[in-house]
């Protein structure tokens, strides 16, 4: 068996406990096999296993294990690109489901939390930052986006509003969204686990997937056992690996970077973000922050394009956070880690099928804690024969990037750069 390294963050030293998963030896038989037990998989098994569906997650490393036991927590509406950039993809049928969409993740995290009563240190409020008046403007036009489809709970902060909201002087204005939030990332996944088990789903970890047959059933090999599934969901994200080259080939694995720093006094966290709400700034390459249960500064930022881990993940996150916060300058730094997401040409997320019955949702680009539940709904709903809100992801174009393997990790952060630099310059 593979062992897949532990994560050295502050979510795995603080996880809800959680029973040992044995890995999958031998046969079974299942209607639905899901690969990868992040929050796609975990979101489409329960859904599924609500429905009455016997459900089998097969999970290389343990629950969480990727990106969704290690983000910014960050609970964040919409998509990675917004709605205007959708309208200019996809036909007004399949805007309108997706504008439902946008907005519909939140919830499902609120129902999950409230239903199955997960403690993950659910959190109300997250605000965008701008750094300059071309960052507000944005965020005015994002207002008046969202109002278009329906949905007002985007407030426009002025600065004094914002310095209200997050101890800092760096930031022109914002905005708040009141159903955005902010969650312990890693506590939702493994409350998520529990509930599909407690709806009669089976999750085996330290279960890679190595080989899918194709067929009725489709087969799915793991090195000591195979599942026999009427349907099959690739949720491998970023980690997925070379398990499918067609889903590589039209994406990117990238890493971020975050910090925890040791638990703040009461007045110091008072002072940097006194109403708890959590924070991400508007730059290409944005830094995005809140406060932990036990209060550290969560602070994460950074892009590694194709993943590579960085060597030094303090020397490069802390030096945005004192920009931020001056005064943490004495604050000891507890743990550091990095994650990776999928990037993919549109930003935009990928969803289809391989076969009739094997289907896959991956690439949220870095905003993926709501989109990954809406996904599980959608895929859900597909393989009950609800295909709607599925073919409205589906429509949307899915590009390889320029370069190919070789050349697409310095074409895009060539592209990265030039973003910004726009940042850095304020234009
Ligand atoms: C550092 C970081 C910070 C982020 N911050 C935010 C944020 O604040 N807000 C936000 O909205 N989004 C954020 N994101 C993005 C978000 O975390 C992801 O989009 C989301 O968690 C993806 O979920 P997933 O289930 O699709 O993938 P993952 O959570 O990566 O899960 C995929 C799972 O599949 C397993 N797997 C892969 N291949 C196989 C195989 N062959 N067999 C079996 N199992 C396999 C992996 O081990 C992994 O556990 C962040 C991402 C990172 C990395």
């Amino acid at each position: 068996m593979i062992q897949y390294p532990p994560v050295p963050s502050y979510y795995a030293a603080s996880a809800n406990r959680a029973p040992r998963r044995p890995a999958l030896l031998g046969p079974c038989e299942a209607d639905v096999c899901v690969v990868g037990a992040g929050y796609t998989g975990l979101s489409t098994a329960l859904f599924l296993a609500e429905a009455g569906f016997r459900v089998v997650v097969l999970e290389a490393a343990t629950v969480g294990w990727g990106a969704s036991g290690r983000n910014g927590g960050q609970i964040v509406n919409s998509f990675s690109r917004d709605l205007d950039s959708i309208e200019r993809q996809t036909a007004p049928d399949h805007l309108r489901l997706l504008a439902e969409m946008a907005f519909e993740g939140s919830q499902i995290i609120r129902e999950r939390v409230r239903d199955y009563r997960i403690r993950c240190d659910l959190k109300e409020g997250g605000i965008f930052a701008a750094l300059n008046p071309r960052q507000l403007r944005h965020l005015e036009a994002q207002q008046a986006l969202w109002r278009r489809f329906g949905y007002d709970k985007l407030e426009l902060l002025d600065q004094q509003a914002i310095r209200a909201r997050v101890g800092t002087d760096r930031y022109t204005g914002g905005a708040i969204d009141h159903t955005g939030g902010h969650i312990h990332p890693l506590n939702l996944a493994l409350g998520e686990a529990a509930a599909l088990e407690s709806r009669g789903g089976v999750i085996h970890e330290h279960s890679e997937v190595i080989q899918i047959l194709p067929g009725h059933p489709a087969t799915v090999k793991t090195r000591e056992g195979e599942v026999a599934a009427q349907f099959v969901v690739l949720a491998g994200n970023a980690y997925l690996g070379g398990l499918v080259p067609e889903l590589g080939a039209k994406s990117m694995p990238c890493g971020s970077q975050i910090i925890a720093t040791e638990p703040l006094d009461e007045a110091t966290a008072k002072r940097l973000l006194p109403e708890d709400n959590c924070v991400e700034d508007c730059n290409y390459l944005l830094d995005y922050f809140r406060l932990s249960g036990d209060k550290r500064l969560i602070y994460g930022g950074g892009v590694v394009y194709g993943a590579r881990d960085p060597a030094n993940i303090e020397r490069l996150i802390r030096p945005n956070m004192l920009k931020t916060f001056p005064e943490l300058a004495g604050i000891k730094i507890d743990y550091a880690w990095t994650g990776n997401f999928l990037l993919t040409l549109s930003r935009l997320p990928q969803m289809g099928r391989l076969q009739d019955n094997v289907f896959y949702s991956q690439g949220c680009s870095g905003h993926g804690v709501t989109f990954t539940h809406v996904a599980g709904k959608a895929l859900a709903l597909a393989i009950q024969g609800q295909a709607e809100d599925f073919d409205a992801f589906v429509s949307l174009p899915h590009y390889p990037f320029p370069g190919g393997r070789l050349f697409r990790v310095p074409l895009t952060a060539l592209g990265a750069w030039y973003y910004g630099l726009r940042d850095r310059l304020g234009v």
